[in-house]
């Protein structure tokens, strides 16, 4: 099956950052070639063609620290701190969730993401039923690097999401196994302590091991708030990042999300280390712990994505809001030429493609990679008349404005509708179960 998207104009995000009036032609799930007029060369068997003329044609957005299982809390854990908001609404609430309340929670939130122009996600599961996370990536089409959260330890767990250290691994063996490039790659495993104050430090030195040992990413939390930078000094002795460092927590394969809170030695450990951050802006901001120094982890060679976290911290999964707020919240530090919105878009493009280690497949409109594609409609009034793609891209535009959405090549949004799961019935079945779970 070939696909070919003609008229459109190419945001491409390769190496020259090119921006081409250009035909896109869709083979076996990668993109095989890109010029113009595709549509008129021979074909090699069925194509379908979809016009994109007058429209821009992005890489897949990549949202490299989302929570699905979170989503039935939307609205439901407000102006809270962070540590008092995982006790008394988040962890509650996770240990609560059920299987059927848990296929909600990722449908509910992988409808969002795709219709959204999220293509790609690294996703922090809760402690159990990562199973049902899986299985409705796989029905949505998204493409899902996705961890079961490890909780062995730490005050105040409810007693479903404490775990024993050798069970905790164990199940994320067997997940990883289970998932681990399944859907021809579509689907990964990622080990997930979910940060330092919930784990053993038996349980952190031996994940980082299996992780390795497995050829999986690591996916944690740290360095989030002060409240909480202030636990791990004084129970650990060491600043979160040195401490991890010390566990081998570090490294290529890391994605740590937030890293707020950061000494000059841990910022200069992450870039010399390649672990990436994470970048969440609106949960920074609701949950009132700060702005990440995006800017000086850029300069100090970090790379540096973007996520929107979980619904109960934002509400939105959001890329397009994450992008814009990423570019805007440099500037009152960094002044008004920090983060130029081209730049803002590499985080969302190449610099989640990194973080998830897909720098190769994902990220960027060019022959060879995985056809990630979003296509987006320019032509409202208020994106008018900007010309400037990127500009128009982080600034003006937003997710409602995504019309056709392609993960390998599969159109999973086709006219601002995901073609892969029922709305209104997944959006009734959100309702239901959030009321039956009787979480407050
Ligand atoms: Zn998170």
């Amino acid at each position: 099956m070939e696909l070919v998207i003609r008229g459109g104009t190419l945001v491409t995000m390769n190496a020259e950052r090119e921006v081409l009036a250009a035909d896109v032609l869709v083979r076996d799930g990668r993109i095989s070639l890109i010029g113009p007029e595709l549509d008129e060369t021979t074909s090699i068997g069925d194509r379908e063609i979809v016009d994109a003329s007058g429209m821009l044609i992005l890489p897949g957005l990549v949202q490299a620290h989302v929570h699905l299982c979170q989503t039935l809390l939307r609205g439901r854990a407000d102006d809270l701190p962070l540590l008092g908001w995982l006790k008394t609404r988040v962890w509650p609430y996770e240990a609560a969730l059920d299987e059927a309340a848990m296929r909600a929670s990722a449908s509910v939130a992988c409808l969002e993401l795709l219709r959204g122009g999220t293509t790609a996600i690294l996703d922090m599961g809760s402690v159990r039923h990562t199973d049902v996370i899986f299985e409705v990536a796989r029905t949505a089409g998204i493409r899902a690097t996705i961890g079961k959260a490890h909780m062995d330890a730490g005050d105040d767990l409810p007693a479903g999401l404490r775990e024993k250290t050798e069970a905790s691994l164990a199940e994320g063996e067997a997940l990883c196994e289970r998932w681990h490039g399944s859907e021809g790659g579509r689907l990964r495993y990622a080990f997930a302590p979910r940060f330092a104050l919930s784990c053993s430090e038996g349980l952190l030195r031996e994940v980082g091991q299996l992780a390795r040992r497995m050829k999986a990413r690591l996916h944690s939390h740290a360095s989030e708030n002060r409240d909480e930078c202030a636990v791990v000094k004084a129970t650990r002795g060491q600043d979160n990042i040195v401490y991890f460092d010390g566990l081998g927590l570090l490294g290529r394969d890391v994605a740590l999300a937030h890293c707020v809170w950061l000494s000059a030695e841990e910022r200069a450990l992450l870039a010399r280390t390649g672990t990436h951050v994470v970048h969440c802006p609106s949960s920074n901001l609701k949950l009132g712990s700060g702005v990440c120094d995006v800017v000086s982890l850029l300069e100090a060679g970090v790379n540096v994505a973007v996520g929107a976290d979980g619904a109960p911290c934002n509400d939105s999964l959001d890329a397009f809001l994450e992008t814009r707020l990423a570019a805007l919240l440099q500037r009152p530090g960094h002044g008004s030429s920090a983060m130029p919105a081209r730049r803002a878009l590499e985080l969302a493009t190449l610099g989640g493609a990194k973080a998830l280690g897909l720098e190769k497949e994902i990220g960027s409109i060019e022959a060879g990679k995985r056809a990630d594609l979003v296509i987006v409609d320019p032509g409202r009034a208020h994106a008018a008349p900007v010309d400037d793609p990127y500009a128009a891209v982080v600034f003006a535009l937003n997710r409602s404005d995504v019309r056709d959405v392609f993960v390998d090549g599969r159109q999973v949004v086709r006219n601002g509708i995901v073609t892969t799961l029922d709305e209104a019935a997944v959006v009734a079945d959100a309702r239901s179960q959030i009321h039956r779970l009787d979480v407050h």
